[in-house]
């Protein structure tokens, strides 16, 4: 439990940040809330030899709304997420493990560890945000759909730092999150969130479905989606959709559950999400 020897220092801004992981190399690490990277450090499967703390970085955290769009910065805690009344982003983190953890964990961490039974990446999935990704060169746009590359291994490389996340507002579109959990601050062993909006004639004119720990990365249930768009939104059109849920999934089996029960849990929790973002 005591990490190997590492060095540390807190920059005042982003381009000393950006300096201080060019120095350090390869083996240079980002600290954000340390609630992912600490523990594996502690248990020694990873040893980085510097940490860039962006604590003290200023303008990295916060939530802005504009013109449709939702900004969040990547240094903004998980409490602040639950806290910042942004609908199923707000909704999903408030199920992400305990207050300690949603106290110091931040979004942008999350996103940039890429743990697909993480809550957060499979909600920027299904909303079709992005992220900003600041490095030595500048700054790139990276949408949610090229984020995500397998398990722990996301687009944003060594040397670069992820400092905003973007979603549209979708106004008008219900949603509903659904996390199963042997215990209330456990991972997910599968959640699914969706998104969806009502026609005028009450039928189902778009709907956004993403899946956690149901592969190497978060996903989404296209099938399902497109087996619900256009449908009537009632309870056998949602359940017809949602037996569609795990198609073109690859869950791994693991000390909780097996692959089928996954498979199971997504349909079931893709439908009451479905029926919550519906009603
Ligand atoms: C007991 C426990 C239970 C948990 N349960 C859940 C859960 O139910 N659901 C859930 O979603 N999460 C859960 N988490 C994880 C938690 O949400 C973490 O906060 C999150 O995964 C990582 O965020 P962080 O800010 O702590 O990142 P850190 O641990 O500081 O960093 C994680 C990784 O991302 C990199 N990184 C961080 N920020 C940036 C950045 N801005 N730019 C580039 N790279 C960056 C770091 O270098 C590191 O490799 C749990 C954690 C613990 C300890």
């Amino acid at each position: 439990m005591i990490p190997a020897q590492f060095d540390y220092v807190a920059p005042g801004s982003l381009d000393e940040a950006l300096s201080a992981l060019r120095s350090g190399g390869e083996d240079a690490k980002v600290l954000a809330g340390g609630h992912s990277l600490l523990p594996l450090m502690k248990l020694r499967l990873a040893a980085p030899s510097l940490l860039v703390d962006l604590r003290k970085v200023p303008g990295l955290a916060g939530i802005q709304r504009e013109n449709g769009t939702i900004r969040i910065g990547a240094m903004t805690r998980h409490v602040d997420v639950v806290n910042g009344g942004l609908g199923l982003v707000s909704e999903a983190a408030s199920t992400i493990a305990d207050p300690q953890v949603r106290h110091r964990g931040t979004l942008g961490g999350s996103l940039a560890h890429g743990d697909p039974a993480s809550d957060m990446p499979a909600v920027l999935l299904a909303y079709e945000g992005s992220v900003t990704i600041r490095g030595d060169v500048g700054q790139r746009e990276c949408a949610a759909a090229d984020l995500f590359q397998d398990f722990l291994t996301t687009a944003v490389g060594d040397g670069e730092i992820l400092t905003e996340i973007r979603m549209p507002a979708m106004d008008g579109y219900g949603f509903g999150y659904h996390k199963f959990n042997r215990r209330q601050e456990d991972w997910a062993m599968v959640a699914a969130c969706a998104l969806v909006k009502k026609g005028a004639d009450g039928s189902c004119e778009d709907v956004r479905i993403g899946l956690t720990h149901m592969g190497s990365t978060p996903l989404r249930a296209t099938a399902a989606e497109q087996a619900l768009r256009g449908k009537p939104l009632d309870a056998q059109s949602i359940a017809a959709a949602a037996e569609q849920a795990a198609e073109g999934t690859d869950p791994p089996a693991d000390l909780n559950a097996s692959a089928d029960y996954k498979r199971h849990l997504a349909r079931v929790l893709t439908r009451r999400a479905l029926e919550d973002a519906s009603s």
